[in-house]
This record gives C-alpha cells, sequence and structure tokens, in this order.
C-alpha cells in the first residue's frame, strides 16, 4: 500500500495518522514527524515549506511525492449581518462547489458538499438540476472545513453533510472525511458535533450503522406516504417509506443514536392535518426528533408553507410526543440555503477569473 501511496502524487490530507506515520517511517524518517505533518494539516498550509519545523529534507520528500491542495477559493459572499457565507470552490479539474459556513450562538457550523451535481433528482432541489459529474474525493471534502476553518477565523464546532450531492452515494470518501475530521489533533470536530443527512439509501444506512460512529444521522423524509415521497424524491421507487423507517429503527438500535428526519414544509402539498397525523402514526413508539425546514425557492412550482401553517404542523407532532424544531433559514439571500446550492461552470455564475 505504502508504494502505491508514494508512487501517485496523492493529496496527503487523504492519509489519517496511521497511514501518515507508514509514509513517514518508510521514508527514514521517526515516528514523531509524523504528528508533526499531522498538526500542519490541519491549519490551512497550502505548501510544505510552512512545514517549519521538520527538516528540508523531509519537506522536499513530501513536495515531491505528495500535493497539498485540492481546492481553491473562487468567491466567498457574505451576508449582511455576517452570519452566513457561501464559499464557492474551484477543484483542480475546473468544476465547482459550495460551502456553507454558519455562526451561531454556540459557535461556527460548516455544511459541505460531497459530489460535484446529484444523482438523486429530489423535486424541490437545485443541486442535481446540472446532472451528476462525479464524487469529491476525501481530500476535497476536508478541505472544505479547513479553508472554512480559515476564513471564519474560529475553530468549527459542527460539520454538516447537507452540501451539494448524496452523501452516502459517495460511502467510502465520505465515512473517511468523517475519521479524519473527527480525530484530535486535526481540525478535530467531534462525532457527536457531525449530521450527515441522506435522501434514505437504505443499503447505505445498514453499512453505516456497522461502522458505530456517533455522528447524527438526518433522513430526508419530506412525505409521510409513498405515493407523495415517490412523486417528491425518486429514490422512493428504490427503497419504500417502510423500508426505510425499518433500517432507521436498527440504525438507532445498533448505534443508540437517535434519528433525525427532516421535513420540508411545501405549501399544499404535505402540510395539512392529515399528513401531520400519518407522520405521528409513521413514528409511534419510535423516539425520533423531527426537523422542519421551511421550504426555501428551488426548483418547480414549489412554494413555502406559512408561518403559522409551519408552527400548527409543529405543535400537532409535539402533541404526539415527538421532539420538533423549526430550522433557522439562513443565507437563502445569497442561495447558500438547504436545496440551493448547486455546481455551476464558471460561466453560468458569471464569473471570471483574475
Ligand atoms: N442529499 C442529502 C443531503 C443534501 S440536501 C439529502 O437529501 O438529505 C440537505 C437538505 O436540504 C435535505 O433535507 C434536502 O431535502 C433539503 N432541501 C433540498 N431542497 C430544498 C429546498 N428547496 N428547500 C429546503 N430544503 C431543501
Amino acid at each position: 500500500m505504502h508504494d502505491a501511496l508514494v508512487v501517485r502524487l496523492i493529496n496527503l490530507r487523504e492519509l489519517n495518522i496511521c497511514e501518515l506515520t507508514d509514509v513517514v517511517i518508510n521514508a527514514g524518517y521517526q515516528k514523531f514527524r509524523a504528528k508533526q505533518i499531522w498538526d500542519w494539516l490541519g491549519t490551512g498550509v497550502h505548501n510544505f515549506n510552512q512545514m517549519t519545523n521538520l527538516p528540508c529534507d523531509l519537506r522536499k520528500f513530501l513536495c515531491e511525492k505528495f500535493k497539498l491542495n485540492s481546492l481553491e477559493i473562487e468567491k466567498v459572499l457574505t451576508l449582511k449581518n455576517e452570519e452566513v457565507k457561501k464559499i464557492l470552490f474551484r477543484l483542480v479539474d475546473g468544476n465547482f462547489i459550495e460551502t456553507a459556513l454558519m455562526k451561531y450562538k454556540y459557535g461556527y457550523s460548516v455544511c459541505v458538499s460531497t459530489q460535484v451535481g446529484c444523482k438523486m433528482h429530489c423535486r424541490f432541489c437545485v443541486s442535481g438540476m446540472n446532472g451528476f459529474v462525479r464524487n469529491l474525493t476525501v481530500s476535497e471534502i476536508l478541505e472544505q472545513v479547513i479553508l472554512a476553518q480559515q476564513i471564519a477565523e474560529k475553530r468549527i464546532g459542527h460539520v454538516v453533510l447537507m452540501g451539494i450531492g448524496e452523501p452516502l452515494d459517495n460511502f467510502n470518501n465520505v465515512v473517511k472525511f468523517i475519521e479524519l475530521v473527527s480525530c484530535p489533533g486535526s481540525v478535530g470536530v467531534g462525532q457527536r458535533n457531525i449530521s450527515l443527512s441522506t435522501v434514505g439509501l437504505v443499503d447505505g444506512i445498514y453499512a453505516l450503522m456497522k461502522l458505530k460512529l456517533k455522528i447524527t444521522l438526518s433522513v430526508s423524509l419530506h412525505a409521510p406516504n409513498d405515493e407523495l415521497r415517490c412523486n417528491l424524491m425518486p429514490v422512493n421507487k428504490r427503497w419504500n417509506i417502510q423500508q426505510l423507517i425499518t433500517a432507521c429503527k436498527e440504525y438507532f438500535e445498533v448505534t443508540h443514536r437517535r434519528v433525525s428526519f427532516e421535513y420540508i414544509m411545501l405549501a399544499g402539498v404535505n402540510d395539512s392535518f392529515e399528513h401531520a397525523k400519518s407522520l405521528k402514526n409513521l413514528f409511534a413508539g419510535f423516539p425520533v426528533h423531527i426537523n422542519l425546514i421551511p421550504a426555501n425557492s428551488g426548483v418547480g412550482w414549489f412554494k413555502a408553507s406559512g408561518r403559522m401553517v409551519i408552527e400548527r404542523f409543529k405543535k400537532r407532532l409535539e402533541d404526539g410526543g415527538f421532539s420538533v424544531t423549526v430550522r433557522r433559514t439562513l443565507g437563502i439571500e445569497i442561495g447558500a440555503a438547504c436545496g440551493q446550492m448547486r455546481c455551476c461552470s464558471s460561466r453560468s455564475n458569471g464569473l471570471e477569473r483574475g
């Protein structure tokens, strides 16, 4: 494995501390050098010469065998009140992805993308509008957090995998990203402060539960019956609601982590008294958290439910004994809100370099 690692010019940020230690030892250096490099990797260093406590020949070795940067900041859009920043990153192949940096009372949170485009085609979401291009690499996901941290000039406390793409459709890279970002000494965001949002790829949920991570699994449900969910989210034709809920119950039993369900509030589509009642029946006896998301303008004919409708819906669910929150809508003005993030080319975004 190590030969393979050193002959190809891979990003050093793809490696975990054990792999890094192997590289360092195989190259004839002492183990503690790996820890020094590891600490540097969590900062935004962009060339090996910035790793000033390493001997010159080690820096030269790393420079010849590895690269460091996968992302370049193309543009940062800020809301007037500084609460949300949308960061547009350029990838080495010329594609673009978006990341949102959000400031809450309890600290900074970063919403990362996991794919360029998306295959899921949820009818209210713009992320897959230009189709699917490719999975992001581990370092491309990780650098979103590291560079956002540099922009914030503060430690990042929370990471949500809710940007462009379906995390469980890029399973291996996403799992390794979680391992790296939560590893102490580097970025060090505890797993309890990481949420992974999925459309509900049931095979991915079963694979994830085996790893017994401490992260929060958030499932985008958005409809309480199969007819409506198939209409809104094509993935429901592959795994229906019953299969999804069964997987989530098992996930809870195995990991002891409460599952969170996201429910986008679409006026006249899924926000009636009957819908709330069906949701209560669906979750009966299952201690879930429900997060109601006021719809942001996405694609198609959907309109957001009114404030009162959302509050009434919330109350009905709470009366059923469920824990319910309404997501704060941050970043609508700059298109950094849920379902508004998309990949784009420099031309379609009106951006010119230089
Ligand atoms: N693919 C994953 C993660 C990305 S989307 C998933 O679907 O869960 C993150 C969240 O934003 C999901 O719950 C998604 O359904 C929601 N979302 C998509 N479009 C939206 C819109 N127009 N308004 C509000 N939320 C939206």
